[in-house]
């Protein structure tokens, strides 16, 4: 596959970050490369050209990069899905599973109307536990999440499988092992 090995290619590969013994995929060389974020963002909505959606909710904070041009390729709306405490607005918050521990996400009480299709975007999906918490969070206001959205899958960790398994579609673009 050209395009994925191209964009696999374009990602910045950090031994040791942020703890040792993890392999950080870094997307910023993806960003940076003008070529390549056009692709990925292309091949990212391919699937909805042409249909509606809403809304395209993104992660912070790289969520918030590829989503919001994926928003503006779809004609969506964008809709930030933040770490807690950020948002000024009135919230709806969930808690998501970290590697050690828990934390709490929020989106604004009005960010989604009930019965908006929305897409879910991030750059990277590895466990699962903060797509899965997103998932969640839009589901409990009443959103429909047609699909969920990623450049790159860690699928050794399973995140995939897990959101797929709550019926929610996934797309990725490229995968390491
Ligand atoms: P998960 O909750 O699926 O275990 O972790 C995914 C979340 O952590 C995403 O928000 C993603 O941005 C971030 N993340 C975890 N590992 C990496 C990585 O190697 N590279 C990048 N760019 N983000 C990561």
């Amino acid at each position: 596959d050209f395009l994925a090995a191209d964009l696999a290619a374009s990602i910045r590969t950090i031994a040791d970050y942020p703890k040792p013994g993890i392999l950080f995929r870094d997307i910023t060389t993806l960003l940076g490369d003008a070529r390549a974020f056009r692709r990925a963002v292309d091949e990212l909505v391919q699937p909805w050209a042409g249909s509606k959606v809403d809304k395209v909710a993104g992660i912070e904070a790289r969520g918030f990069i590829i989503g919001g041009a994926v928003a503006h390729q779809l004609s969506a709306g964008f809709v930030p899905i933040r770490k807690k405490g950020k948002l000024p607005h009135q919230t709806v918050r969930m808690a998501y599973a970290l590697e050690y521990g828990q934390d709490e996400m929020e989106m604004h009480v009005d960010a989604v109307a009930a019965g908006e299709r929305v897409i879910l975007v991030d750059d990277l999906i590895a466990t699962g536990g903060t797509a899965e918490g997103a998932v969640k969070l839009l589901r409990n206001i009443g959103a429909r999440v047609e699909a969920a959205c990623f450049i790159v899958d860690l699928p050794d960790l399973g995140g995939s499988d897990k959101l797929r398994a709550m019926d929610v579609p996934v797309r990725t673009l490229l995968s390491f092992a």
